[in-house]
């Protein structure tokens, strides 16, 4: 469940936030689209990155890979647009989130991966600490790209 919150005020979060009961002190991670009428929030610590070559992520995003983000989805928060985020399903129980009316892909959600999310995460205003930690779906890399780190690749999806 996505949830839908709207803010009277531009206030810019900054500094502790309460993560269930505990406080943790942790810096809130912000993102939005391109043209700024979506906004998010993430309100726990992202799970992992890392680098997706598929065939969908590179035609969602127009990029040669995307980098993705999971989240739990309870910690996204739309805080302003979420009227606007269309779902596409690029395959059975998997929808792309994206701004309807910039065409920025902000997330996508599958079926089988209960309560997570996985953000893109060209769409971060900041830094939101982690790195990628490896390359998946290598088959599908574009021929044009050539993987330079030293990352674990991964020819399709690995086991989670
Ligand atoms: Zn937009
Ligand atoms: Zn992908």
């Amino acid at each position: 469940m996505l949830n839908a919150q709207r803010c009277s005020s531009n206030i810019r979060t900054r500094g502790p936030i309460a993560v269930g009961r505990q406080t943790e002190i942790t810096e809130m991670i912000e993102g939005s689209c391109l043209c700024g009428n979506v906004r998010y929030e993430l309100r726990g610590p992202p799970q992992s990155m890392y680098y997706c070559h598929c065939s969908m992520c590179r035609k969602a995003t127009g990029s040669s890979f995307a980098t993705n983000m999971l989240v739990k989805e309870s910690d996204l928060v739309i805080i302003v647009g979420a009227h606007l985020l269309k779902a596409f399903q690029s395959s059975p129980g998997e929808n792309r989130y994206f701004c309807s009316e910039c065409g920025s892909p902000i997330y996508s959600k599958a079926r089988d991966r209960e309560n997570v999310v996985s953000i893109r995460c060209g769409t971060l205003n900041g830094d939101p600490g982690i790195r990628p930690t490896e390359h998946i779906y290598v088959a599908s890399k574009a021929p044009w790209f050539e993987i330079r780190d030293r990352l674990p690749q991964h020819l399709g999806e690995p086991e989670l």
